[in-house]
């Protein structure tokens, strides 16, 4: 079996709902994860937010505002009458449901409630399209089967013994269609796999049934080789390695989330990225191959503190970075980048929930000082530490303030820590330099 996932944009208008029903028409069983429909989980993110901060009638407004936004897609997208009456109905009940939050008291729950609706959404609506246009398909209730330990892993287990179950149940289904993002908690409460998480959802499916292959399809042409929104004239990569592309997602590559590459990588299915828009192009194919050398991609991610830590003794005395790994692992914060040099070290956490709580012991026995608003810029490619290019990398930074370097740590990237003000800059030299072929510090 293969599983498909689509994203905001790919199932954004009537239009291209239209194109992903296209893409999957095709012989053979399959999965399909759907994201929400683009804007909806901000607005749902936002009519939260207005709850939380107890202004209702604003709240409502904006439920009813997007309660209208539904009717109308509603009405362009299905026109037989039945499915009609019954998507206006799911539709009514999703958002009376969300009106009905507006009285209750704001908790993580409420939030992971109302974020929910955008996929259990735009899954209906699709599954009544393929109905209409007679095509096989039913739909998997995502609560029904994806769950999340109490580490926040997948429960790979219940998810594989749960979604069996429910695939048996419709053994007449061609297509299967479920919602990406949300999932149970080890408590049985809705709760989410974070921003972007549909993608993560689609592996997640993709390893539990040992499909062939998974096809994350989005609007791009695949995975760049930097990150678009911010460069111009990047390209795409044909091909990428498990590593590369964990790398690479990690460290802010949007295009994946964070944990996309992990389920399959253990098992080695193929992930394919594909562009909704342009189903001819090729995409990008990630698997356990290597192909080329050097730099292959630069991604750059954003929210970083950077923590500097110094012995209160002259020297670092033995045990000392013990004790600071002991202090990050109690609140259970990972640390990113690291250097050290003889009376300090200087590391990175992107999750500043228990920052002061973590000062205040690391103050114990250090010196600390934190900066916030930094970014790590990373440099990804297969063995690039040892490429002859590498070195004079370093070059082109020279106008660029650089905070910390990690070079050596793995063979495959380079990440350099900038203040976010410079991450642009950065991002924009390097492509220069890296891809382009610009010659540094020739006049
Ligand atoms: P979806 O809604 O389909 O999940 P996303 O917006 O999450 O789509 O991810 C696709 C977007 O990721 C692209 O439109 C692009 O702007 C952004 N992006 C960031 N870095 C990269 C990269 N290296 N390659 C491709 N796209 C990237
Ligand atoms: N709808 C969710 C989000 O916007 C999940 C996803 O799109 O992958 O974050
Ligand atoms: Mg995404």
């Amino acid at each position: 079996m293969l599983v498909y996932k689509f994203g905001g944009t790919s199932v954004g208008t009537v239009i291209n709902m239209n194109h992903v029903k296209d893409i999957i028409n095709s012989e053979g069983k399959k999965i399909v994860v759907l994201s929400a429909m683009s804007g909806t989980t901000n607005a749902l993110v936002e009519i939260s937010e207005l709850i939380k901060a107890k202004e209702f009638s604003q709240a409502k407004k904006h439920i009813n505002q997007l309660h209208q936004d539904y009717k109308s897609t509603v009405n362009d997208l299905i026109s037989d009458k039945n499915l009609h009456n019954e998507v206006t109905a799911y539709v009514n009940s999703i958002f009376e449901s969300l009106l009905g939050c507006v009285n209750q008291n704001y908790s993580n729950s409420l939030y992971n409630s109302i974020v929910a609706n955008g996929e259990l959404l735009s899954t209906f609506m699709f599954s009544r399209l393929l109905q209409q246009e007679g095509l096989k398909a039913s739909l998997l209730p995502a609560l029904e089967f994806m769950r999340i330990d109490r580490t926040n892993e997948p429960d790979n287990f219940y998810i594989k013994q749960n979604l069996e179950r429910l695939i048996a149940q419709t053994p007449e289904a061609d297509i299967y269609i479920t919602q990406g993002f949300i999932c149970l908690d080890a408590e049985g409460q809705i709760t989410n796999l974070q921003r972007g998480g549909s993608d993560y959802t689609a592996t997640i499916i993709g390893a539990a049934i040992e499909a062939e292959e998974v096809q994350i399809w989005t609007d791009i042409d695949g995975f760049h080789n930097n990150d678009p929104r911010y460069v111009n004239d990047t390209t795409a990569l044909s091909h990428l390695s498990y590593d590369e592309a964990a790398e690479l997602a990690y460290f802010g590559a949007k295009i994946l989330h964070p944990q996309t590459v992990m389920p399959v990588r253990s098992v080695d299915i193929p992930l394919r990225l594909k562009n909704t828009m342009a189903p001819n192009a090729h995409g990008t194919l990630i698997t356990n191959q290597v192909h080329g050398e050097g730099i292959k991609a630069i991604a750059a991610k954003d929210g970083i503190t950077a923590i500097k830590i110094k012995s209160v003794r002259m020297l670092l005395a033995h045990g000392f970075l013990k004790k600071v790994f002991e202090v990050f692992e109690k609140y259970e914060t990972s640390i990113d980048m690291i250097t050290t040099s003889e009376i300090a070290v200087s590391l990175t956490i992107d999750d500043t929930t228990h920052l002061d709580a973590i000062t205040e012991e690391l103050e114990k026995f250090a010196t600390v000082e934190i900066d916030d608003y930094m970014s790590i810029v990373c440099l990804v490619g297969h063995h690039i530490i040892y490429h002859p290019d590498t070195p004079e990398l370093f070059q082109v930074l020279q106008d660029v303030n650089v905070r910390m370097i990690a070079y050596g740590g793995s063979n495959n990237n380079i990440s350099l820590l900038v203040n976010t003000s410079d991450r642009l800059e950065t991002l924009q030299k390097l492509q220069r330099y890296v891809f382009e072929g610009e010659v540094v510090g020739i006049e």
